[in-house]
């Protein structure tokens, strides 16, 4: 992308805009794009280097993102920048496995066209989808893009917030937005609590190239040690995000590209053919972490920084662009209503709109992953027998396939 950057260098005084956004990862990113295009002045503040995050190698992950979440994307003009390069989702398929033994012969299978909806979603790699997103940033006037600096404290004020940085500029704004990920400062120091614990298992993440075409399918297989997905990207090439405990996955991750392809190669099987790795290996230590309250006086939380969830279901950046799209939904309306779009009464919809679903979320990933890691017979067999139930009744199948598709619940406007 050579669309150069908008760094902006400010004299130490202090900048106002309707809202500072801290943190400039994914969802803050996403956030100042969605609400400049409603016309809100926004100052995004990242600690990274403005280049860091468009160099290819910044992340190794990409995102299974629901068709609700692609949906967003359009809504604010990304997506025809993406979509060449997004694998469309149209299966996903879901096991038991074991190493060297193949999938369980219980499983739930996934259409895409028993719903007459289009793809479930779409595969994007985080190293098309940063670029994309950073020149949106840059070439919008609304937005003031302010890198390598760090937030470290934010004062109430009679009409708005005050924020000061390490660099000595200071901002005021009437509302900010937390998306400084899963240690978020700015909770801490609103004094938002947070409930969470490691799950003591990281995440092996790599692309691969295969001989064979995964046409489309997704593939999860719950394994002992934590579940391996393999996820259909452009050609024949997979992302794999595979979970081990601490310890192994260090072991495995200390092993040359031979000795790694030698572990993942069992895991999988044959059916995509001949393997070599597509790019580089990338680890992500995997914890549960979610805020008590996604809300504070002119503050609120959106993403990682207000739950941070195990990948297990590829789901924690599809309810942080739910998040944006719902707080963007309601703060419109509060500003089109004449109301104060940071005060509490306002940001408390927001809250009301996304904490029982967000928890939900941490809830049913951790049950997941507690439930399918692990190799007692007797939940092997009990889980075996859900899925054949599941998979057996079109109801349920249906059921699932659009909760993957992010089509349940009260959608905000930009994900209709
Ligand atoms: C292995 C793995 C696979 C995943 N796969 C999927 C998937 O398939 N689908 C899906 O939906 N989700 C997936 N996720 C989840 C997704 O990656 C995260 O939810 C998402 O990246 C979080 O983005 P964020 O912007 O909220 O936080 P972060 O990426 O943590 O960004 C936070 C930003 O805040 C900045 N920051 C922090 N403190 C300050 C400060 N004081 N001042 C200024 N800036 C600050 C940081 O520099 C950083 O840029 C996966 C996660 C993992 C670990």
């Amino acid at each position: 992308m050579d669309n150069p950057k908008k760094v902006t260098i400010l004299p130490l005084m202090t900048q106002h805009s309707d809202i500072l956004i801290v943190g400039g990862g994914l969802n803050g990113a996403v956030m100042a794009l969605a609400a400049s295009q409603s016309g809100f002045s926004v100052t995004l503040v990242d600690a990274l280097d403005s280049t860091l995050q468009t160099t290819p190698n910044f992340d190794g992950r990409s995102y299974a993102l629901a068709l609700a979440s692609t949906r967003l994307l359009k809504g604010i003009g990304l997506w025809d920048a993406l979509k060449d390069t997004a694998q469309p989702m149209l299966d996903i398929k879901v096991a038991d496995g074991r190493a060297n033994e193949g999938p369980s012969s219980f499983f739930m299978h996934f259409d895409h066209r028993e719903i007459n909806a289009g793809p479930m979603g779409y595969m994007v790699e985080d190293r098309r989808l940063r670029p994309v997103l950073h020149a949106a940033i840059s070439s919008d006037d609304s937005i003031t893009y302010i890198a390598n600096t760090r937030v470290i404290s934010e004062q109430e004020t009679a009409s708005g917030i005050t924020v000061a940085c390490d660099s000595g500029a200071s901002f005021t704004a009437r509302l900010i937005i937390a998306a400084d990920g899963r240690r978020s400062q700015v909770a801490a120091r609103a004094g938002i609590k947070r409930v969470g614990w490691s799950y003591q298992q990281t995440a092996l993440v790599c692309a691969i190239e295969h001989e064979l075409s995964h046409d489309g399918v997704a593939c999860q297989y719950f394994m002992p040690p934590g579940p391996l997905a393999i996820l259909p990207l452009m050609g024949n090439r997979s992302s794999i995000v595979w979970s081990e405990s601490h310890s192994r996955a260090q072991d495995i991750m200390a092993l040359d590209d031979a000795g790694y392809l030698d572990v993942l190669r069992p895991r999988f099987g044959s059916y995509l053919g001949e393997i070599k790795l597509a790019g580089k290996r990338f680890s992500y230590p995997l914890d549960l972490t979610i805020a008590e309250r996604f809300i504070a006086p002119r503050i609120a939380l959106i993403g990682d920084a207000a739950h941070g969830v195990h990948p297990i279901a590829g789901q924690g950046l599809n309810a942080g662009l739910k998040d944006i799209a719902s707080l963007r939904d309601v703060i419109l309306q509060a500003r089109m209503r004449g109301e104060d779009f940071g005060s509490v009464g306002v940001l408390n919809r927001y809250q009301e709109w996304r904490r029982f679903d967000a928890n939900t979320l941490a809830l049913a990933t951790d049950a997941f992953n507690k439930l399918f890691s692990n190799d007692n017979p007797l939940l092997r067999l009990g889980r075996d027998l859900g899925m054949g139930l599941v998979n057996a009744v079109p109801k349920m199948r249906r059921g699932f396939i659009q909760e993957a598709a992010g089509l349940t619940g009260d959608l905000p406007d930009l994900m209709k």
